[in-house]
């Protein structure tokens, strides 16, 4: 018996032993939506990134980020298993319905089910003038979030049902955070050992591009960014201040429209919105440059397989996988490049 125990002991101490004297760290990106731009096709979710990190113990899930709202992001972020309650912050690049349109169905199902809290933080843009005389305002989006369901007395109804929930409905669950960008990378948000910076850079006005750095690994979050020239000549589509955020960074997601949609190609595309997002083959250029070892392609222009993007015909029919990840070699990338569709993921460390 007392054999028994003491071979029992030993085994205790030395499993002990064994484990690593600190929890491994993992960083996880999955792209919660890869349609580029206001179409739809074959069921994929608007744009969107969810980056996780946290110990391989919690499959990396101790702090969620959602990159970007497009259409569907509900949907895909209960498929990646972080439901919407989840999350810890919420990002957003610029003020395109692409981007943003999801957030008033996920932050009403937050409302529904988590009006005790805790809020969520909306980090964007302040308000910022277009030349043409309006005003791109992130924070208008957030503090009308629940308005069409406010006004159609849908609110009123559940809360004469439910005394519960938030009186001013689903954007009393918002906590914003505005900041303004600038052309220099700033902190915008941080949390235990995970910091997030912003750069200004080119799409629409407010346009903003994002990074995220932690002990396992760092990505960036180009949105739809371009080149500050509108179009050429210029040294490249991408944009500057992308590369100087994206220096040294493991991953970059970004935003694509291949070159077929060029205007040298016929699609009937037009000019001035090909040449305000990024090439697939400038960004292999600009992947290379920044040392970066993974370039997951999102917002795909046009879609794998798609015949058409909108009403214009892609020519010599649809592109597959092999179309893109080529465009981008012929940047001179030659590391790992992620063509996305919706859930494709890729975990740090390796
Ligand atoms: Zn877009």
């Amino acid at each position: 018996m007392k054999k028994h125990l003491l071979q029992l002991y030993t085994v205790v101490l030395m499993s002990f032993a064994a484990a690593p004297a600190f929890a491994e760290q993992c960083l996880q990106i999955t792209l919660t939506g890869t349609q580029g731009g206001p179409p739809v096709f074959q069921g994929q979710a608007g744009a969107g990134t969810l980056v996780q990190y946290g110990t391989v113990e919690s499959n990396c899930s101790d702090i969620n980020l959602q990159f970007d709202t497009g259409r569907g992001t509900t949907q895909r972020l209960s498929q990646a298993k972080t439901p919407v309650g989840k999350l810890h912050a919420i990002f957003l690049t610029h003020m395109h319905s692409d981007h943003t349109e999801g957030l008033a169905d996920m932050m009403q199902l937050r409302w529904h089910f988590g009006s005790g809290g805790p809020k969520v933080d909306l980090v964007c843009s302040a308000d910022a003038p277009s030349p043409a005389g309006h005003v791109l305002s992130c924070a208008k989006l957030a503090v009308h979030i629940g308005d069409a369901f406010i006004q159609s007395g849908e609110m009123a109804q559940r809360l004469a049902e439910n005394k519960k929930r938030l009186p001013g409905g689903p954007a009393d669950l918002i906590n914003l955070n505005l900041f303004n960008p600038e052309k220099k990378a700033t902190e915008v948000w941080n949390k235990d050992d995970v910091v997030v910076t912003a750069i200004a850079s080119r799409h629409i006005p407010g346009h903003v591009s994002y990074r995220v750095d932690t002990p396992a690994g760092s990505v960036v979050i180009g949105g739809d960014a371009g080149n500050d020239a509108p179009k050429p000549p210029r040294d490249s589509s991408t944009s500057a201040q992308v590369e100087k955020l994206a220096m040294g960074a493991d991953v970059i997601v970004h935003s694509t429209i291949h070159p077929v949609m060029g205007p040298d190609k016929d699609s009937g595309f037009p000019p001035p919105i090909y040449f305000r997002q990024s090439s697939a083959s400038d960004l292999g250029a600009m992947a290379k440059r920044t040392g970066s070892k993974h370039l997951m392609l999102t917002h795909l222009i046009p879609p794998m397989a798609a015949k058409q993007q909108g009403p214009y015909p892609i020519p010599g029919g649809g592109l597959t996988e092999d179309d893109y990840k080529s465009a981008v070699l012929d940047g001179g990338f030659d590391g790992n490049v992620i063509v996305g569709t919706d859930l494709k993921s890729l975990r740090l460390p390796q």
